[in-house]
């Protein structure tokens, strides 16, 4: 019942906007472009220093503004993590500019408490627990692979590809920790070059009716993007031009690939990149999509904001 909600006039498709609060200890004058956010609408105003004053309204499925909780984002969500042990395939989305808080809405802050888990965290616990509420008639079997998606053209970067076996919460947990660990002592620079690959955790899920033998296979990806700001290409060259290039085309891939699928379109451009590639069997068909677009509050922001509110527009 709560699984036909997710499939409204949409579709399998939903885009949800996020913004995050101002930071403490950033100086910042607290000014801020968002002038109204409300259930599915963000009006931004667009200041005269700007250029033209006026405001822009966009409308997604849902909205949340800086004071909604991590539990609170992650409540609608609920219905399509159970989708997943009955066999369907979802792909969650974290996009927008670097600082916008996609890291924080799939995994978290980082200094971790409970109330602020991510949506990683989230789904991975209600996947165990609703498995260990079916156990008498399903017996589920759980797997997760993370992956590190970079530079589209020379190939994939594939750190911790295999295959694990996981049985708690906890214990994927301490695999994300061990990834993040073994990362940092790779590359000096990951903090920053995390927000030019993108991150990939999936989830597969293998379930077998006791009764009837019906086996269900169902995946979950939780993709924290790269950063969706665009670069001047008069400041950079050689590998961070590369790097942009990149970034700029996988993003304009899966936002073509989403697209396509919104309109029902018969061709869906998949092989554009390597991104919409590996998800090809979890976009589009019986397959749900969500995709979380992130804000940054600040008037400094707004070129980007804009942008990012127009490609979520373009897919929602
Ligand atoms: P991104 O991954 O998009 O680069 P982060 O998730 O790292 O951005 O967020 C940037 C900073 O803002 C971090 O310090 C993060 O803890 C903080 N932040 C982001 N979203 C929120 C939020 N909803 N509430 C409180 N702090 C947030
Ligand atoms: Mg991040």
């Amino acid at each position: 019942k709560l699984y036909n909600q997710v499939q409204d006039l949409k579709g399998n498709i939903r885009v949800y906007c996020r913004v995050r609060p101002f930071l403490p200890g950033k100086s910042s004058n607290n000014l801020t472009t968002v002038d109204h956010i409300d259930d599915g609408n963000i009006t931004i105003s667009t200041p005269a220093k700007y250029g033209k004053e006026g405001h822009k309204s966009f409308s997604f499925n849902k909205t949340f503004g800086p004071s909604v909780t991590q539990e609170e984002v992650f409540s609608d969500t609920k219905p399509l993590i159970r989708s997943i042990l009955d066999g369907f395939n979802v792909c969650i989305f974290a996009y927008g500019q670097t600082g916008s808080g996609k890291t924080y809405t799939m995994s978290g802050p980082k200094e971790l408490t409970e109330e602020g888990y991510g949506v990683n965290y989230r789904a991975l616990n209600d996947l165990f627990q609703i498995s260990r509420q079916r156990r008498d008639s399903f017996c589920y079997e759980i797997a997760v692979q993370m992956m590190e998606i970079y530079n589209e053209q020379s190939g994939m970067a594939v750190p911790d590809a295999n295959l694990v076996p996981v049985t708690s919460t906890d214990e994927v947990v301490e695999l994300m920790n061990l990834g993040q660990r073994n990362r940092a002592v790779c590359s000096t620079s990951m903090n920053e070059r995390s927000s030019r690959s993108h991150s990939c955790l999936t989830i597969h899920v293998h379930g077998k009716e006791l009764a009837s033998g019906t086996v269900l296979r169902g995946c979950l990806h939780l993709v924290d993007l790269a950063g969706s700001e665009r670069v001047n290409k008069s400041e950079v060259k050689g590998d961070r031009l590369k790097e942009a290039q990149h970034i700029n085309k996988s993003l304009a891939a899966l936002g073509d690939v989403i697209y396509a699928l919104a309109q029902k379109n018969s061709h869906v451009p998949y092989r554009n990149s390597k991104l919409t590639q590996l998800l090809q069997d979890s976009l589009g068909g019986q397959a749900k999509t969500l995709m979380f677009v992130h804000i940054s509050p600040e008037v400094d922001a707004l070129s980007e904001t804009l942008s990012t509110l127009k490609f979520a527009e373009r897919v929602a």
